[in-house]
């Protein structure tokens, strides 16, 4: 492609992973298209991606895996994306507003009393997913689930049958690499309509297949909805399950059935019960680096964005972006998957004062 300079993994490295502002949102991963990179499990036969400081040292023992094709590189986030460019694309302009171009405000609720009682907030990510799904508006949903060993590590997961939707729910404060079930979707499962629940970095690896020079647009066209999380930022897996959780706190990974983070407190819960309330700034050290520069509290460039900010508990707010996402969240409600009131105006007030926060300072607390 004439004008693109020829890149590698190793420009990757060099430029996102070793200064710490890779998301692991797994983009670089779905689009190489040799099959060289994987995200650091036990083995070390593919080119590695993680956020260890032992990943030079293996890359360097296997840099002859790479074919030098740049599609890593030129679809990861951090180098590509742009977000004026991405908000012209999808609304025609760029918003002005600090939460991005909205066309109305809700707080929700699952109908379906078993979403609901498993859900972090109204269990309305969920019942959108079921909604696609049953009928027929997408044949795949891709959502983030938690491993049983370690507790609580967070996993892209592909489902087709609604029955397996209680198993995604709930937030996983880690890094997901949900792209990457994006493209176990469209390649493994042969699944080209898909639904997607992804963090707002997810999100921009997403957007990047689309619109970077060298983007693997395959993976942004199978994508049928967004869901987006608002975000307030994540941690490493050891830093809050074992350093935070585990050592400082005694409480074991396994037993944790809900945490639920707002920007004062982190509050874990056991057996449904609240055990551990803490003020957030314990966890300041450990926040990752790479959400310390993100500058989108919202989700601005998914269909509908939803969070727990601005509504009460058990309810999920919900703000529709786009057409498409309009018409999905009024039809899920209009079939009873969801009932939805308008978000309050003290409710929208919270969000935007959370928005303009991280818009102008990122994450300091
Ligand atoms: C890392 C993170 C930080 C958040 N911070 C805030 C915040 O500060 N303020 C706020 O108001 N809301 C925040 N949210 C959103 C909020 O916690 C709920 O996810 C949202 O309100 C939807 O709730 P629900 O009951 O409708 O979802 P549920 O029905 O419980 O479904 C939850 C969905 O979230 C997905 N999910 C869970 N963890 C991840 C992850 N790490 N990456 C991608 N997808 C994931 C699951 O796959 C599932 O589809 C955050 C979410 C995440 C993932």
């Amino acid at each position: 492609m004439s004008g693109i300079k020829e890149k590698s993994f190793s420009d990757l490295m060099n430029e996102v992973v070793t200064p710490g502002l890779c998301t692991v949102c797994g983009t670089c991963v779905a689009a190489c298209p040799y099959n060289a990179l994987i995200l650091r499990e036990e083995s070390f036969k593919r080119l590695e991606l993680y956020e260890l400081e032992v990943t030079r040292d293996i890359y360097k023992s296997i840099e002859h895996l790479c074919e030098k094709c740049g599609f890593c590189y030129y679809n990861c986030p951090e180098i590509m994306f742009n977000l004026e460019k991405a908000e012209k694309e999808e609304f025609g302009t760029v918003a002005k507003d600090e939460l991005g171009h909205f066309l109305k405000a809700y707080m929700a609720q699952a109908t379906d009393k078993k979403i609901l009682k498993n859900a972090q907030c109204g269990g309305v990510a969920t019942a959108l997913l079921k909604y696609t799904l049953e009928n027929k508006l997408v044949n795949a949903t891709v959502a983030v689930t938690s491993t049983e060993h370690p507790a609580w590590k967070p996993k892209p997961m592909v489902i087709t049958d609604p029955k397996n939707l209680l198993k995604v729910q709930k937030t996983k404060y880690t890094p997901a690499a949900t792209v990457i079930g994006v493209s176990s979707a469209l390649y493994e499962w042969v699944r080209f309509r898909i639904a997607v629940v992804a963090t707002p970095c997810q999100v921009r690896g997403m957007w990047t297949t689309k619109i970077s020079p060298k983007g693997y647009s395959k993976i942004f066209n199978s994508i049928k909805l967004i869901i987006g999380l608002f975000c307030y930022g994540t941690y490493p897996y050891n830093d809050l399950f074992i350093k935070f959780l585990a050592k400082k706190h005694g409480i074991n990974p396994s037993s944790v059935n809900k945490i639920d983070l707002d920007t004062e407190k982190i509050r874990v819960y056991v057996d449904n019960e609240l055990e551990l309330e803490a003020h957030r700034r314990q966890l300041r050290k450990h926040l990752r680096k790479s959400c310390r520069h993100c500058r989108d509290f919202t989700n601005r460039l998914a269909d509908v964005s939803l969070g727990g900010v601005g509504s009460p508990e058990k309810w999920t707010t919900v703000l529709i972006r786009t057409e498409r996402g309009r018409k999905i969240f009024e039809y899920a409600v209009k079939e009873r998957y969801i009932k939805a009131k308008p978000l309050s105006d003290g409710g929208l007030r919270k969000i935007r004062e959370l928005a303009r926060l991280k818009l102008s300072e990122g994450i300091s607390d």
